[in-house]
């Protein structure tokens, strides 16, 4: 158990007080509970990228298997922008694929066409 006032690792077991584990740090003498580290905290990058992911319509799972980041965290993160820049949530509208389904059949078939004809 590392102690929170000096991080030192020099720390023993000292009771326990309503329940909770209780220690005291050699180092500098005081005393504290057992105590849970908050979340791993991640660099501005990796939180900057899930949001851009987001903001491109990748769902928290697909964000989660990319960058490793928890998708309770990424959700976190979007509250938090949200509730900063509520603007940049607005939805970019979808842009039209049929013509380019079109193209492709095209092109499909054309390729077809021609394997036949080489044969
Ligand atoms: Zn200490």
């Amino acid at each position: 158990m590392q102690c929170p006032h000096c991080e030192s690792n020099k720390t023993r077991k000292n009771g326990k007080r309503r329940g909770k584990q209780n220690y005291k740090c050699t180092s500098c003498g005081r005393q504290f509970v057992e105590f849970h580290s908050p979340p791993k905290g991640y660099p501005d990058e990796v939180k900057q990228q899930c949001l851009k992911m987001y903001l491109n319509g990748m769902g928290f799972r697909a964000i989660e298997r990319v960058t490793g980041v928890h998708h309770t965290t990424v959700i976190y993160w979007v509250k938090q922008l949200g509730s900063q820049l509520p603007d940049m949530l607005e939805s970019e509208p979808i842009p039209e694929v049929g013509e380019l389904d079109e193209l492709e059949t095209f092109v499909g078939s054309k390729k077809t066409r021609y394997g036949c004809g080489q044969q």
